[in-house]
């Protein structure tokens, strides 16, 4: 069976190309280039969503996956550090959809970049014989020559995470439910966090300018998965305590620390900050920017573990979402 991480290891052995202009290639949130002569680094990333496999069109409006589907790209802009500025759509559009239904699309995705400063620049249209197929590549631009990779973590680092996690899980167990219409608050909030994730763009900006994360990736397929990818750059292992984790509660989950540390598409940025630099973080980290967790520290030793409530110990397993093993 295939698998996602081992495809882009093969990638990055056999396809490593050199320029003088590219600061990094294959294998992280984005790739890295310095435009001769600039003060700043564009940085590029692309993402595809597929119908059926990475949504559901019943499950969404069209004006929400426009939403989406350009915050997901935002996010790995965000998780360099970067602030977006252009992006391209390509987009494969089967007949039953009508002319409202791409003009509904557009503006959905047109809300969300005009809220980040990302404009539009070009694409490619199709027609798709099967389902829907949606392309995007975002250009970010960072702040002076200020970009955060995954590989900067070191042992003794401190792990923190923005905002709650299972959240965007919660709400694709209702929609598994066949709840599309959130009935409370509670319920609206996870819908909207699976629908219309916002991505953390002002956060990852600010944390590259000030100098605090020494390494960052977004969580797209869950904590677990995406902190294995982190330390596997950085060349270290970590400890996580469960009680640190800011898990989603809400009834209906069935295994809320699960979804937590299992659940993908929350968006949240993921990153590491030097022991000298944690007091100045949370000092400095402003108000009005989602919470804010400590969950751990790297270790030197490989593997990730994950301190119980109880005292006990258990190693965090490298499950998550992955394209090919849930083919
Ligand atoms: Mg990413």
């Amino acid at each position: 069976v295939l698998s996602e991480n081992a495809l882009v290891r093969l990638f990055q052995q056999r396809f490593s190309g050199k320029s003088a202009q590219l600061k990094l290639g294959i294998g992280d949130d984005a790739a890295v280039i310095h435009p001769r002569n600039a003060d700043e680094y564009w940085v590029i990333t692309t993402d595809m969503l597929l119908e059926d496999v990475d949504f559901r069109s019943g499950w969404l409006s069209p004006s929400e996956l426009g939403h989406k589907s350009l915050a997901v790209n935002l996010s790995d802009v965000a998780a360099m550090g970067a602030r977006p500025r252009f992006y391209t759509v390509s987009i494969a559009i089967p007949d039953r959809l009508s002319k409202n239904w791409v003009n509904r699309f557009y503006r959905g995705m047109n809300i969300i970049g005009d809220a980040h400063g990302a404009v539009l620049i070009g694409g490619d249209l199709s027609r798709s014989p099967a389902g829907l197929q949606i392309t995007i590549c975002v250009i970010g631009e960072t702040s002076g020559k200020r970009v955060v990779l995954r590989s900067g973590g070191k042992a003794g680092h401190g792990v923190f995470v923005t905002g709650v996690l299972g959240r965007s899980a919660a709400g694709l167990e209702l929609l598994f439910n066949g709840r599309i219409h959130g009935r409370t608050a509670r319920e609206r909030e996870a819908l909207r966090a699976h629908k219309m994730p916002e991505p953390r763009c002002d956060v990852g900006l600010w944390l590259a300018k000030e100098g605090f994360a020494s390494s960052m990736i977004d969580l797209s397929d869950g904590l677990s998965m995406d902190l294995h990818r982190l330390c596997r750059a950085s060349g270290t292992g970590a400890r996580l305590q469960m009680k640190s984790i800011p898990v989603f509660q809400a009834p209906w989950i069935s295994d809320p620390p699960g979804s937590a540390l299992k659940g993908g598409e929350d968006f949240e940025l993921l990153f590491t900050v030097p022991p000298k630099r944690i007091g100045p973080l949370l000092r400095r980290y402003p108000a009005g920017f989602p919470s804010l967790s400590a969950i751990g520290y790297l270790t030197g030793n490989e593997g990730i573990t994950v301190a119980q409530e109880d005292g006990g110990e258990k190693p965090l397993l490298e499950t998550g979402f992955d394209h090919f093993q849930r083919a």
